[in-house]
């Protein structure tokens, strides 16, 4: 059958929709105006049932096409939720009515048809059933009822598709993580392995062989480069899918700044690192993360400022929380970039092009730093230079 009109039948209402659809079908085909009363009752009578006592009906009008004979046909489909004999027992007022009617049964689907044959005087032709089907297609609601019915099957759909669309994102940020996760670790293994041999390598050639200690060290200082991110890349990962972990200790801040920037100096060998501490204080903090933290902001105030210009690590006690800050000298953020350099990927514009990097160093750092119930801020002036700080709270002096 080819469908002209639906009606999905959940109340009253579509039960008049229903009756009114099938008399106006039935018009529009040139039936009497008896017989569109009988097939609409018929309709109506079935709709009725299903209405009461099934879920999912939908109402279906159209024509059946057949050896150059027309139907005006109705399926009323509904899933059978109990026993099928006590709709049964509606149904026989609409079959008294239009003799043909059928009732197929397929797994839970039932389906009801009732059809009634259009006489040649109708002069119902293809084109004519054309045009009747066109007229069904451009009408519009004929009732507030159907236009808001209308209305939340639209706002259904749209949802249904939005929820699609939702599962194939979220489907697709798992698998990059996968793959992140995945590709992150398989060259973390050859690189720690390169790593090894190149200190080895370092302290063979000793103080023997001075450009060859030289060369080695670039190698060396490349890959502890490329080990931070390939970590980085790890992190990400871990970060999106909440796994990052954490091994928390109690620890004296300014020894661990102290020995963190002995560490980082080899990664800034241009710059010079003035380290100048605080009160001394006890922290609660992942030592690898926060040691992340200190690279991730050393190292970008060595990148984005000229070589030779200093880079001062302060600590400082602001009530009960210990204020760790990085500045430099260097190029300085437009507004724009201040607004947005803690989001995941983002990278300012002018850096783009002359300025390695993935734009994830400080959305890890933001996410440690969280973490650690801390906050991290920037302030910055365009070629004047930046000044990241970030505080984490203070443990008891006398915490073990
Ligand atoms: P990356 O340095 O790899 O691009 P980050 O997440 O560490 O990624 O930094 C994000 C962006 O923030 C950088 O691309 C740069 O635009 C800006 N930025 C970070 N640190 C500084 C800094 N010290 N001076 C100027 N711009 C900076």
């Amino acid at each position: 059958m080819k469908v002209a009109i639906n009606v999905s039948l959940e109340n009253e209402m579509d039960l008049t929709l229903a009756y009114k659809k099938s008399i106006k079908l039935a018009e529009q085909l040139g039936l009497t105006v008896a017989t569109q009363t009988t097939f609409a009752t018929a309709v109506s009578e079935v709709c009725r049932e299903v209405i009461d006592k099934a879920i999912d009906g939908l109402c279906s009008l159209g024509v059946i096409t057949e050896d150059g004979r027309f139907s005006l046909t109705a399926h009323i489909t509904f899933v059978q939720d109990g026993n099928l004999n006590s709709l049964q027992a509606g149904f026989s007022y609409a079959r008294k009515l239009i003799p043909v009617f059928d009732v197929l049964i397929a797994e839970q689907q039932v389906t009801v048809s009732i059809s009634i044959s259009i006489p040649r005087s109708a002069r119902l032709t293809p084109q004519k059933l054309h045009l009747i089907y066109k007229h069904f297609d451009d009408l519009g609601p004929i009732s507030p009822y159907e236009e808001v019915k209308f209305r939340n099957m639209e706002l259904y759909r749209i949802n249904q598709q939005k929820e699609l669309e939702l599962i194939h994102a979220n489907y697709l940020n798992d698998q990059k993580n996968e793959f992140l996760s995945v590709a992150s670790h398989e060259l973390r293994t050859p690189l720690t392995i390169l790593k090894s041999y190149v200190e080895l390598a370092i302290q063979s050639a000793g103080n023997q062989n001075e450009s060859l200690t030289k060369y080695l060290a670039k190698i060396d200082l490349q890959t502890i480069k490329l080990q931070t991110l390939i970590q980085q890349l790890l992190d990400i990962s871990k970060m999106e899918t909440g796994q990052a972990d954490y091994n928390y200790e109690t620890v004296d801040l300014n020894k661990f700044i102290t020995e963190s920037a002995e560490l980082i100096r080899k990664l800034v060998p241009n710059h010079e690192l003035k380290v100048n501490l605080g009160e001394a204080v006890k922290v609660r903090t992942d030592v690898v993360r926060m040691e992340q933290v200190l690279n991730n902001l050393i190292s970008n105030a060595a990148k984005y400022s000229v070589p030779g210009t200093c880079i001062d690590l302060e600590t400082f006690v602001a009530g009960k929380e210990v204020v760790v800050s990085v500045r430099d000298c260097g190029i300085g953020m437009s507004e724009e970039t201040i607004k947005r350099v803690f989001d995941k990927f983002y990278r300012a514009d002018e850096v783009k092009n002359h300025y390695n990097g993935f734009g994830m160093g400080l959305y890890i750092a933001s996410k440690i730093i969280d973490d650690h119930d801390g906050k991290i801020t920037v302030e910055s002036e365009e070629g004047k230079g930046s000044v990241f700080r970030f505080s984490i709270p203070i443990l008891p002096q006398d915490t073990k």
